[in-house]
């Protein structure tokens, strides 16, 4: 019987790692694929729903559209994990595995931060689609996009919210009568990349956006109308997109291989420490930022090594922490970050653009996952 690899979660890293699988060793691949939802959805499409560019249902891609050679996708929730017995249980069956890697992401912690839930957050696809139907009622006085803690998904994000808000409050004519600030816990607004938050503070400057960094947000209070950041400054606010604390999912932090709120791996290989267990992507401690290009970049380092203990071969290439992620700066402009976190001595960042022409290239990134994974 082949090794039997169980996959929790089916995200950036879960599917990477099922289709190199599949591709290297075909029906022997023997992966089981466990996920909780009906869809996958990429993180920057909150963006399109929050600005109304695109509804939710066409930022959704099915599972049902999943079909790899050697690969099994079975939509359950996992309930437990017993990482030294290798064993899941989910609401639906008990999976033994051989290998097994978790790749179950970050969840929202909403109640970690009071009145955030009230005011709004835009980092899930139903918390973008209330605030798209909040904004056409905004036509005047201040917007907030606040951080409320770190680590966050995609860094950028914030920043690029308050951009394309800017674009969206001008269409409408009222930019003038609102004032946008974005509260980051950051001194800067991408930390390991001094290029982008240059730019990206030139930028803020250009459109009249107010940077607050160096504190995240502690409390809304809706009824006062008022923002409190960890320092102690206070910010009145009308209109507020609020980006929720993080932490693994309950079923992880639930389970031994949780310390310090997510999973600790050795950044080169992914291992946790229980052999044969591996953690991938924003669920585990990886030393890089929480975005779907490490997620699926660690899962490939992952792939490599059950590839090479099956079929032989040279150990994989340690995972080197290097990635592009792409940044909107309104008017159709996007620049790339090229980082690399983990080669050299410490983080290098640099920017490439913005430009229409990179917008382009990330509609092909998002495409060419698409097509890679779903086939369509
Ligand atoms: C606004 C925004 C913009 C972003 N922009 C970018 C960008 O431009 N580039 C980029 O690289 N990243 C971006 N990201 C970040 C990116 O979406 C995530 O970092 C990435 O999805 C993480 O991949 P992952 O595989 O670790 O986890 P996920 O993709 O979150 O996958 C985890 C999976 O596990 C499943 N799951 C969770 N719990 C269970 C359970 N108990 N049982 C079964 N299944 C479960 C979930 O349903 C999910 O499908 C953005 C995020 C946001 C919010």
């Amino acid at each position: 019987m082949s090794e039997r690899v169980v996959i929790l979660g089916a995200g950036f890293g879960g599917l990477e790692l099922a289709t190199v699988l599949s591709e290297k060793l075909g029906e022997e691949a023997g992966v089981t694929l466990l996920e909780a939802g009906e869809s996958f959805v990429f993180g920057y499409s909150k963006l399109d729903v929050l600005f109304g560019r695109r509804e939710p249902h066409e930022v959704r891609v099915p599972y049902a559209g999943f079909a790899k050679p050697g690969v099994r996708l079975l939509r359950e929730s996992v309930t437990t994990i017993d990482p030294e017995a290798l064993r899941v249980t989910t609401d639906r069956a008990v999976h033994e595995a051989d290998v097994l890697v978790i790749a179950l992401g970050a969840d929202y912690d909403l109640d970690a931060t009071p009145g955030v839930a009230e005011a709004g957050e835009f980092y899930s696809v139903a918390g973008a689609e209330r605030m798209r139907d909040v904004l056409p009622t905004f036509t005047r006085g201040h917007a907030v996009v606040g951080v409320c803690g770190a680590p966050f998904k995609c860094p950028p994000a914030p920043s690029e919210a308050a951009l394309l808000l800017h674009d969206y409050l001008s269409d409408r004519g009222v930019r003038d009568a609102c004032q946008i600030s974005v509260v980051l816990p950051f001194g800067t607004p991408v930390p390991p990349s001094p290029d982008t938050s240059e730019a990206l503070l030139a930028a803020f400057a250009a459109c009249g956006i107010e940077f607050v960094g160096s504190s995240p947000v502690a409390a809304v209070d809706v009824e006062q109308g008022t923002v409190s950041l960890a320092d102690g400054r206070e910010l009145p606010y009308d209109l507020f997109l609020g980006v929720p604390r993080h932490r693994a999912p309950r079923v992880v932090l639930e389970s031994p291989l949780a310390e310090g709120g997510y999973v600790p791996v050795d950044s080169r290989t992914l291992g946790t420490r229980f052999p044969n267990v591996y953690a991938v992507g924003d669920v585990a401690t990886l030393g890089v930022p929480k975005a779907g290009v490490f997620s699926e970049r660690a899962a490939r380092v992952v792939a490599d090594a059950i590839v090479a203990r099956r079929l032989g071969g040279e150990p994989p290439e340690p995972f080197d922490g290097r990635g592009s992620c792409f940044v909107e700066f309104g008017s159709g402009r996007v620049g790339r970050v090229d980082v690399d976190f983990l080669s050299g001595p410490k983080p290098v960042g640099t920017l490439a653009g913005p430009s229409p022409e990179l917008a382009a290239e990330k509609v092909d990134f998002g495409a060419s996952r698409r097509a890679r994974w779903f086939g369509c």
